[in-house]
């Protein structure tokens, strides 16, 4: 089975596909992780992520990774703990450039389609229910007002020692939205036959419940 869970940035995806993969015993994959990776490789190699070509021809040197960790999925870039360092500041402010990208689509989607193709699998992203897995038989897009999405991230970030405030991450999501809403290839879309779940004021054991009935409705 194949569970797909789309939506704009920080609306919970991650932490809700996690805990459902667990239950569930499939498997978790995070695709903003594949793009951060690429971001990252691409900053660390001082290319200028405005520059197609170049990202475009660093692809083939990226091998990416995940392994299971608390309280968040492992990942690795050519087998370094990337984990932590694909959720800087500098690597969020410019992961839509670089996943607007056709030739870096087309590889995350190939790794991506990999991935599902033996397994069950809980996947979220931006473009999964609509283009890399079209046939899930589970569709979920993940809503949320743009300040309680910011508000959630601004309270992790805090717990994590690190400085951003309340109206810039807000700024940061908002223009993050605009980007992979309005991109031209495999844009951030809700599915024709997706279930739209809005999240604002909801606990997280409240929406996994949700996506519990949604699942035993549909399968
Ligand atoms: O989910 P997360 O916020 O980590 O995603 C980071 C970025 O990766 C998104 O803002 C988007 O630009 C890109 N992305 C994408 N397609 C996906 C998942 C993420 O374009 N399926």
């Amino acid at each position: 089975m194949q569970i797909a869970i789309d939506g704009p940035a920080s609306a919970g995806k991650s932490t809700i596909a996690k805990i459902l993969a667990n239950q569930l015993g499939y498997v978790y994959v995070d695709t903003g992780a594949m793009y951060r990776v690429v971001t990252l490789a691409a900053l660390q190699a001082q290319i200028d992520v405005n520059d197609e070509a170049a990202v475009t021809q660093l692809l083939p040197t990226i091998q990416i990774t995940f392994a299971p960790g608390e309280p968040v999925q492992k990942v690795y870039y050519n087998g370094q703990d990337v984990t932590e360092a694909i959720r800087s500041a500098t690597v969020t402010a410019n992961v839509s450039a670089v996943s607007s990208y056709a030739s870096v689509r087309t590889a995350m989607t190939d790794l991506q389609r990999s991935i599902a193709q033996d397994v069950g699998v809980v996947m979220d992203g931006r473009d999964i229910g609509t283009t890399v897995l079209p046939q899930a038989q589970v569709k979920i897009f993940l809503v949320a007002s743009v300040h309680e999405r910011a508000l959630r991230r601004f309270k992790e970030n805090q717990a994590k020692g690190r400085n951003e405030t309340l109206a810039e991450i807000e700024h940061g999501v908002q223009s993050r939205d605009e980007l992979d809403s309005n991109r031209a290839i495999s844009p951030l879309r809700k599915a024709d036959d997706a279930v739209e779940v809005d999240t604002t004021g909801m606990t997280i054991d409240a929406v996994v419940q949700k996506i519990q009935d949604i699942i035993t409705n549909i399968t």
